[in-house]
C-alpha cells in the first residue's frame, strides 16, 4: 500500500515542499506520495485525526496551523514542547507526534549567514506566528541575550515573550508594538534581522522601509525567494539569505523522521533549485495568486517530481 504524507496549511497549493520529498521517496524507493491539503482553520482537527490511519507516515503543519495544531497531537517532543509550535508530525501506532524541524533549520541558515564572523548576540525578529518561535527559540539557545520582536498584533508578540520567559529569565527578550521609528532605534542597535512575516510572500513588498536599513547587518527573510526587503538590504549593504536552507534542512529532518533514512540531502536540494527556476516563489507551499483554494488533496505524482514547481504562477 502507498503511504501517504501530507502537508497541511491554509494555502498550500504548489508547495515546494512536495518538489523535493516526492523525489526523495522516489530516489530512495519508498512507496510513499506527498499531499497537499488545504485546509482552513476550523478543517484542521478532522484532517489531524484522519493522520491515525496506518496509511499515513506522518504529516507536515504549514502556515497558520503550525501552534492550532499543539494541542491535536498526543506528544511533543522537546523542540515542539519549547517552541509551542509543531511543523512536522510522525505516528506511533494511533498515537501522533508533534516535532519541530524548523529549529535545526533555522540553524543550519543562521549558521550560514553568519559564516566566519562571530556569533552576534543581538537581534530583531519581525512576526510573532509559528516560525518566528521556532526562530526565537534558536536564537535563545544559540546564546543571544538581546532579542526584540515587532509584530501587527502586539498582544501575539507579548504571549511569545511570555512562552519564552522562563528560559530568557539571563537575557532580554521583549515584544514591542510596530513603529517605524522604534524598529529603526532597535535596527541602529542590532546585528541580526529575521523575517518571520508573511509579508513580501505574495506581493513585491518589503515589512519595512528600506531607508531605515543599517549597512552591515545580517539580514535572513523565511520566505522562499528574494523579497523586497533582501533587494534593499543587499543595496544598504547588509549580507542577506532568504529561507531555501532553512526550508531545504527543515525537510530532510522531517523526512528521516517520517522514513527512518537519512534524506538525500543534494538530491532534494536540487529538486528545490528546479521547482525555484520553474516559478515556484513560495516559501513553504503557499499557492499562487488566482490559484484554487479549494484544490484539495492534490497528490504530488510519484513520477512527476517538478509537480509543484512547474504549476502555473502569477505574481509570486
Ligand atoms: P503564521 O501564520 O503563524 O504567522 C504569520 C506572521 O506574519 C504573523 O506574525 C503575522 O502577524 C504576520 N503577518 C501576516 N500578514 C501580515 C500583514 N499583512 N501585515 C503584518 N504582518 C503580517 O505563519 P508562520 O509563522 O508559519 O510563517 C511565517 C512566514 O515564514 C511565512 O511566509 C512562511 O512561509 C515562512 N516560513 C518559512 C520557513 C522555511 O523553512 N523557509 C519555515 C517557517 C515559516 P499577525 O500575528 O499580526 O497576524
Amino acid at each position: 500500500m502507498t503511504k501517504r504524507v501530507v502537508l497541511i496549511g491554509h494555502p498550500v497549493a504548489h508547495s515546494l515542499s512536495g518538489a523535493m520529498h516526492q523525489a526523495a521517496f522516489d530516489a530512495q524507493g519508498i512507496d510513499a506520495a506527498y499531499e497537499l491539503w488545504d485546509r482552513v482553520p476550523t478543517e484542521l482537527a478532522e484532517a489531524v485525526t484522519q493522520l491515525r490511519s496506518d496509511e499515513f507516515l506522518g504529516a507536515n503543519v504549514t502556515i497558520p496551523h503550525k501552534e492550532k495544531v499543539v494541542p491535536l497531537v498526543d506528544r511533543l517532543t522537546e523542540d515542539a514542547q519549547a517552541t509551542g509550535a509543531v511543523n512536522t508530525i510522525t505516528r506511533e501506532g494511533k498515537r501522533l507526534i508533534g516535532h519541530n524541524t524548523d529549529v535545526p533549520g533555522f540553524k543550519v541558515a543562521l549558521d550560514k549567514l553568519v559564516g566566519k564572523r562571530k556569533m552576534p548576540r543581538q537581534a530583531v525578529v519581525l512576526g510573532a506566528g509559528g516560525g518566528a518561535r521556532a526562530v526565537v527559540h534558536s536564537l535563545i539557545t544559540e546564546g543571544f541575550l538581546r532579542i526584540v520582536v515587532f509584530n501587527r498584533h502586539l498582544h501575539r508578540a507579548e504571549a511569545l515573550v511570555k512562552h519564552f520567559s522562563k528560559g530568557a529569565a539571563h537575557m532580554d527578550l521583549r515584544a514591542m508594538p510596530w513603529h517605524e521609528s522604534i524598529i529603526e532605534a532597535e535596527l541602529a542597535k542590532t546585528k541580526v534581522l529575521i523575517n518571520a512575516t508573511s509579508i513580501g510572500l505574495l506581493d513585491d513588498v518589503s515589512p519595512i522601509p528600506a531607508e531605515i536599513l543599517p549597512p552591515e547587518l545580517l539580514v535572513l527573510d523565511l520566505i522562499y525567494k528574494r523579497t523586497r526587503l533582501l533587494r534593499d538590504a543587499e543595496a544598504a549593504g547588509c549580507s542577506v539569505m532568504d529561507g531555501e536552507l532553512m526550508l531545504l534542512h527543515q525537510g530532510a529532518a522531517a523526512y528521516t523522521l517520517w522514513t527512518g533514512q537519512p534524506a538525500p540531502l543534494a538530491l532534494m536540494q536540487e529538486k528545490l533549485a528546479d521547482a525555484r527556476a520553474h516559478g515556484v516563489r513560495s516559501a513553504e507551499g503557499e499557492p499562487v495568486a488566482g490559484g484554487d483554494p479549494a484544490s484539495d488533496a492534490s497528490t504530488v505524482g510519484s513520477t512527476d517530481t517538478t509537480a509543484p514547481g512547474t504549476a502555473p504562477t502569477a505574481d509570486r
